[in-house]
């Protein structure tokens, strides 16, 4: 299975509009982060997590052609303003499944209601096919399985996943521990770092660090960075030697 990082920034992105930080001015590409997204593949499926306001231009640049469905984490605009479009991928294989929660599909059905209009719809609107997703319940994603893992952002709950030995999750402050057993012998675990500062609803960086202590995968990967975490080049040097910086565009082998 192929793991493509479509996005890794923070809510805002880098650079952030107008910005005269020092990393947001930066020439180096890996400091350059849409927001945060995966694209993972292997065999003929293909799905995304997440599809925020970046999507097309991550589409693009990933060269995506075909798509069979959106896990979503939660219900905020960087991890689902991008819903419109998926049209390209319903113009070549019909409705796009999409898995959430339910809370989370409401959402989307208050702020997307043309999409999941059922009758005079608008010709060419998107469509998709509504799959909920509840905890304790692994669901089919292809050939594989994906073993939801709820965590704490705050105040909201929020979906990682977990695909064999690979898990993805993002937005985390906290996670109960009856969920943390369901990341039991995970190899590749990709997880959120903000920046250095605390944070209320974001894991800063040395939580993310104990957490990755905790659950011993064999190599993770920092995602949701803010330019507050600093230069790319000068943070991973800092990382223990199996915790790695994702960014914009890095695909990995898992
Ligand atoms: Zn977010």
């Amino acid at each position: 299975m192929k793991v493509y990082f479509l996005g890794t920034g923070t809510s805002q992105g880098i650079p952030v509009i107008g910005s005269h930080h020092s990393v947001c001015l930066s020439n180096d590409f890996k400091d350059k982060r849409l927001r945060v997204s995966i694209w993972i593949h292997w065999d003929d499926f293909s799905f995304v997590v997440d599809c925020g306001p970046d999507f097309r231009q991550q589409m693009l640049a990933a060269n995506c052609h075909d798509l069979d469905g959106i896990l979503f984490t939660h219900e905020h605009a960087d991890h689902t303003a991008g819903l419109d479009d998926i049209r390209p991928y319903n113009f070549r294989k019909g409705p796009l499944p999409i898995f959430a929660h339910e809370r989370v599909l409401k959402s989307l059905k208050r702020r997307f209601d043309y999409i999941f209009e059922t009758e005079n719809r608008y010709p060419g609107a998107p469509s998709v096919a509504v799959n909920e997703i509840e905890n304790n319940k692994p669901f089919a994603i292809g050939n594989k399985t994906a073993i939801p893992i709820s965590v704490w952002h705050g105040d909201l709950q929020v979906f990682g996943f977990r695909i064999d030995d690979f898990a993805y999750l993002t937005d985390v402050k906290t996670i109960d521990e009856s969920e943390i057993e369901k990341l039991k012998g995970v190899k590749v675990l990709v997880v959120n770092a903000l920046r250095e500062e605390p944070h209320a609803t974001h894991f800063n960086l040395q939580e993310a660090l104990d957490f990755i202590a905790l659950v011993q995968p064999e190599s993770a990967y920092l995602t949701h960075i803010s330019h507050l975490l600093g230069f790319h080049e000068e943070v991973a040097k800092k990382l223990p030697k199996n915790v790695f910086l994702a960014y914009d565009n890095l695909e990995i082998t898992v």
